[in-house]
């Protein structure tokens, strides 16, 4: 019975997938199992949000995810997840991914290879603990990996994503305590939304932030985005997505 209801959890932020031989190496990597980027004939972009749950900002995030009907893609941090699992929970709850942003979020072009494994499987296995669901999608902290890093996470069975929109949006003065009132937050606010959509591309990952900015910039952020015709998908359905040739 409990292995039941834990494969119903796991199903919720689904199975690792399986990339099939025939997609081009342009946007995925088997050799380092890597996503490079999505379906360039694709009008849509995947939306993923790194580095929480922050207890404030996280909440605001879900919300304007859930008034839009747009899912988004977290990599989480793992130390924060044992913080704060009802986030991590809400987070799949509304039908959104949640992937592996490591424990502490160290540099991983800079530890061991012992020390990457260990910075993996504890953030995975507080996510399982926080709600059921195990990750196999895997963004790098800093985006700082090395080709030994790529295999260390291939070899743990993890998919490492690339982003190919920033929008520098975690670039604030101080701190996060930096929020709306502060001279210059909406000139942030409003760069961060203006980043997004000049790199707006077929098969675009957008790497966004759990910061208060993010969280006041994403509802013009996915409206926007809507309105330049591109969907918004998770990083899953855009992997499954991607075009497979025929003469492979
Ligand atoms: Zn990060």
């Amino acid at each position: 019975m409990t292995a039941v209801i834990a494969s119903l959890l796991l199903g919720l932020s689904g199975q690792a997938y399986h990339v099939p031989a025939g997609v081009s190496q342009a946007l995925f990597d088997q050799e380092k199992s890597f996503f490079i980027r999505g379906n360039p004939k694709l009008k849509q972009v995947a939306l993923s949000i790194d580095d929480g749950p922050h207890i404030l900002f996280a909440p605001k995030i879900l919300e304007v995810l859930r008034q839009n009907h747009a899912h988004a893609t977290f990599f989480v941090v793992g130390v924060k997840v044992q913080e704060h699992p009802e986030i991590v929970r809400e987070m799949l709850a509304d039908g959104n991914e949640v992937g592996n942003h490591s424990m502490t979020h160290p540099r991983l072009n800079t530890v061991s290879q012992e020390v990457v494994a260990q910075e993996l499987t504890r953030c995975r296995s507080a996510v399982e603990k926080a709600c059921g669901a195990t990750t196999w999608l895997l963004r790098p902290p800093g985006e700082r990996y090395t080709d030994e890093v790529l295999q260390t996470a291939k070899r743990l069975g993890f998919i490492t994503v690339a982003a190919t929109i920033g929008a520098a949006d975690y670039i604030v003065p101080g701190d996060h305590s930096w929020t709306r009132g502060n001279p210059g937050y909406q000139e942030h606010v409003n760069a961060v939304q203006e980043a997004v959509f000049k790199q707006l591309k077929n098969g675009g990952i957008i790497d966004l932030h759990d910061m208060p900015t993010t969280a006041d910039a994403l509802d013009a952020i996915i409206k926007g985005i809507r309105q330049r015709g591109y969907k918004i998908v998770t990083v899953s359905e855009m992997l499954k997505r991607l075009p497979v040739s025929r003469r492979a």
